[in-house]
């Protein structure tokens, strides 16, 4: 990832320890990205784990399982929590 592009980098930015960080679509809470799942939309308007977070595309992290009740209530993520409901399971990691 350039980051040499633009200075509105600061939303999807670095710790000053250089240490990746993202923003749980969940709770809202920013940590380490490598704490997080993300999760992509699919062509077919579902959703997939990202489970060694290289797939392309505008993915959602998660921080919890906790924060899959959190994004019922957030239409834009609406339909993801409802494919990790009907799924049953949190997605492993893996990496
Ligand atoms: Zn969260």
């Amino acid at each position: 990832m350039r980051e040499t592009a633009h200075k509105i980098a600061t939303a999807e930015g670095k710790l000053s320890g250089g240490v990746p960080v993202r923003q749980c679509v969940g709770c809202r809470g920013r940590m380490e990205k490598r704490r997080l799942l993300r999760f992509v939309p699919t062509a077919q308007g579902g959703w997939m784990a990202d489970s060694a977070a290289r797939l392309p595309g505008r993915g959602a992290y998660l921080c919890s399982p906790q924060c899959i009740e959190r994004l019922r209530k957030n239409k834009r993520y609406k339909t993801l929590s409802e494919a990790l409901v009907a799924t049953g399971a949190w997605p492993r990691r893996d990496d």
